[in-house]
């Protein structure tokens, strides 16, 4: 079946990208194929003068190339050569003889957008689902298909790597205004402007484009000013990417390389880059988590796409504490949903509609919204002292204090006023949702929601299915977390669920680390330069003291001795001192800044004791981590060790780059790891005893990921 259908429009050849079957278009090597012998029949067709290229999908002109072809690439040698083809495609568009327009509406990503850049004209729509962007950093690539050599020419050097480095995408307007488009428009002009340019074009009409005023001449055109921008640039990338991730570095090479030596090289060298980028383990890992998270889009554990289940429209969250307003506020900001926040009294509520509001306030002074919106969503969020409104709720978050008594009592009060097919969900991060449901009513209707703080940046929810919760609670808890902008995983109901179960050891171990005598300062930097976004000690303190001490007590109790909870946390909170929020935990903080505190490490760690070295902190961090996600995939509690690590990933930030602690384990080799696990266990006791999983796939030579993964 064709992708690209060849219309006439007077003397314009359109061309309409529309794969069958599938909602967006992909550059794979078949559909390049394709637009090469439609090009070559338009070039041919004298009654031809100027070409404009469409899409015929709702929301995409071309959403990138097609990544499981460059996966299958074996070696480098082959993926450098899918680059070459890349650029032998673009080349010919961009020399054909009769002029080429892009008419773009939907995402204009990757080889999309390189596409577009090797037309001679593009025009974007206004609307919101336009989207174009180079966002292969992402992947660990860089944009292979000319985009490292079109962009700079086009908008200049600064803006280009602004876009390429970061991978962020810009919408119409912001696209015209950076120079990557000619013209915005509306979707319902889009091919009748199009149509108009490509005749212009074909005219002799030449648009004048190129960059203006001093900033840009000064430091886009001349060489002195380039080289200044490219050292600035090399400065901040290495320091973000930390040593990690070579894909942005790369990028920065092969666009110098082909401003300074001319487009043919730089090809050369972007084809080179592409083919050593994806042949290693970083871009292997993201391509990896990138399949992981569309699988569990596409499947999540729960059919999600049941046409029986109604939407909700109408929430309601108990507790206006301070996770109970965040997710307020991100439910009526990312849903668009009605939201009632209750509390038992007047002052909390009001300061919890606050707060909540003040969440949509943000966004819209990050832009994200406008003012009406931030208007409409604002009044979404009211208020109540008593359950007024819960009468016509769909689904209830309760967010009250961690406390099974109290969350017992609040579940008999909602249930006794919300309609009997409310969904009412627990936002607890260790009380087991058996325990709650045996209190039920209606315990199929209970369904765990754990939502991660801060609520507005924190990119997973983890919904648990406790033993007798219903398909339809937890399809309407998957599907709210997702219209909230989450990534959602479904959990088994097991002691701190997925995330706080793994996250458990590593935060102890760090305890453990202390009392030898390292160093509080010693072990975060350790952790951060291996790829953690903060170590553990600056970790706790944002969680809070007294939260993460009591779920280690329950961790503790639950899971055994392993988990028995080192003297750090339980001492400081006995010091009131709570973390972040009472201005001192692990680390003081002075006008809200993080500073090392002596004191702490005086009264905490062994003084004179030979403290345990660099190596020695990561590896004992890192294998906690990975040993105890190996007994809890093995148990249960994610159904798929893609979920595990995406878990892992998306709730705490465990390094991208490794692909989470089971790809870590497939990665190293469960043989590889058993044995460093056990070395640990050798010095310091069966806390490191290396979980059964670990033992079984070392002695047969298996992975955690099967073929199917
Ligand atoms: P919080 O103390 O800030 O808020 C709890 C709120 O619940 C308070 O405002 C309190 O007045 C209210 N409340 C108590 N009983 C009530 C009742 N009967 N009706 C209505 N409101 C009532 O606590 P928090 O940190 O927001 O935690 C709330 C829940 O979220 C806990 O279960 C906690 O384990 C969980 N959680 C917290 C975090 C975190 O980082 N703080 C992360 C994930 C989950």
């Amino acid at each position: 079946m064709s992708t690209i259908a060849l219309e006439r429009d007077g003397r314009v050849a359109v061309l309409v990208l529309d794969a069958p079957g599938v909602p967006v278009n992909i550059l794979s090597r078949d559909v390049c194929t394709e637009l090469l012998e439609r090009l070559g029949t338009a070039q041919a067709d004298t009654a031809v003068n100027a070409i404009v290229l469409l899409s015929g999908k709702p929301d995409s002109f071309v959403a990138g190339a097609d990544i499981r072809e460059l996966a299958a690439a074996g070696s480098s040698g082959q993926a450098r050569e899918m680059s070459a083809e890349g650029h032998r495609l673009m080349n010919r568009v961009a020399a054909s003889s009769k002029p080429i327009v892009a008419a773009v509406h939907g995402a204009c990503l990757g080889g999309g957008l390189e596409l577009a850049l090797a037309t001679h004209y593009r025009i974007a729509t206004d609307d919101e689902v336009t989207k174009l962007g180079l966002p292969e950093v992402q992947l660990g690539l860089i944009p292979g298909a000319g985009g490292c050599q079109r962009l700079p020419r086009l908008v200049g050097a600064r803006t280009a790597l602004d876009l390429i480095l970061t991978g962020r995408s810009l919408d119409g307007r912001r696209a015209r205004r950076a120079g990557v488009v000619d013209d915005v428009v509306p979707l319902v002009i889009l091919r009748r402007v199009a149509l108009e340019a490509a005749a212009r074009l074909a005219g002799g009409w030449r648009p004048r484009r190129g960059p203006s005023g001093v900033v840009s001449v000064l430091l886009d055109r001349n060489p002195l000013g380039r080289r200044l921008v490219f050292a600035m640039a090399r400065r901040q990338t290495a320091k973000r990417a930390g040593g990690h991730y070579p894909a942005p570095l790369a990028a920065l090479d092969a666009v110098e390389a082909g401003l300074r030596s001319g487009m043919t090289r730089g090809f050369e060298r972007e084809a080179e880059l592409f083919g050593e980028l994806a042949a290693g383990s970083v871009s292997q890992r993201l391509v990896e988590l990138f399949f992981a998270t569309t699988a569990l889009r596409k499947d999540v554990g729960v059919d999600v796409q049941s046409p029986t289940i109604p939407a909700v429209e109408r929430l309601g969250v108990v507790g206006a504490g301070f996770m109970g307003t965040a997710i307020a506020g991100v439910a009526a900001l990312r849903a668009g949903v009605d939201v009632r926040l209750r509390d038992t009294d007047l002052a909390r509520v009001s300061r919890g509609v606050l707060a909540a509001r003040d969440v949509i306030a943000k966004a819209r002074a990050r832009r994200r919204i406008d003012r009406p919106e931030e208007a409409r969503r604002a009044a979404l969020v009211s208020g109540t002292t008593g359950y007024s409104g819960f009468g016509r709720r769909d689904l209830v978050i309760e967010a009250v204090f961690e406390d099974l008594d109290v969350k017992r009592a609040v579940l008999g009060e909602i249930e006794a006023v919300v309609p009997d097919a409310c969904v009412v969900a627990s936002n607890t991060s260790t009380l087991p949702i058996g325990l709650l449901q045996d209190a039920a009513r209606r315990p199929e209707r209970v369904v765990g929601m754990h939502f991660f703080s801060p609520v507005e940046k924190m990119p997973l929810v983890e919904v648990i299915r406790g033993p007798r919760t219903g398909d339809a609670a937890a399809v309407a808890a998957v599907r709210l977390g997702r219209r909230m902008g989450k990534t959602v995983i479904l959990v088994r109901d097991a002691p701190g669920f997925w995330v706080n179960r793994i996250l458990a050891p590593y935060l102890n171990e760090a305890g453990w680390l202390l009392k030898e005598g390292a160093s509080i300062e010693a072990v975060d930097r350790v952790m951060t330069r291996f790829g953690f976004p903060v170590g553990p000690f600056a970790l706790l303190d944002e969680v809070g003291l007294d939260v993460a001490g009591k779920a280690a007590v329950v961790l503790h109790e639950n899971l055994g001795e392993r988990l028995a909870p080192a003297p750090a946390v339980a001492w400081l909170v006995g010091q009131g001192r709570l973390g972040r929020k009472s201005g001192a935990g692990f680390y003081a903080y002075p006008r809200g800044k993080r500073r090392a505190d002596p004191s702490v490490q005086r009264a905490l760690g062994s003084p004179g004791a030979s403290p345990p070295d660099d190596a020695q902190i990561e590896s004992r961090l890192l294998l906690a981590i990975v040993n105890e996600a190996a007994r809890a995939y093995a148990e249960g509690v994610v159904a798929r060790p893609r979920d595990g690590d995406i878990g892992a990933i998306f709730g705490f930030g465990f390094p991208p780059f490794l692909g989470g602690p089971l790809r870590y384990v497939d990665v190293a080799g469960a043989g590889d790891v058993r044995r460093r696990i056990e070395r640990h266990a050798a010095a310091l006791g069966p806390r490191f005893a290396p979980a059964d999983a670990l033992v079984r796939l070392a002695a047969e030579g298996g992975r955690f990921y099967g073929e199917a993964a």
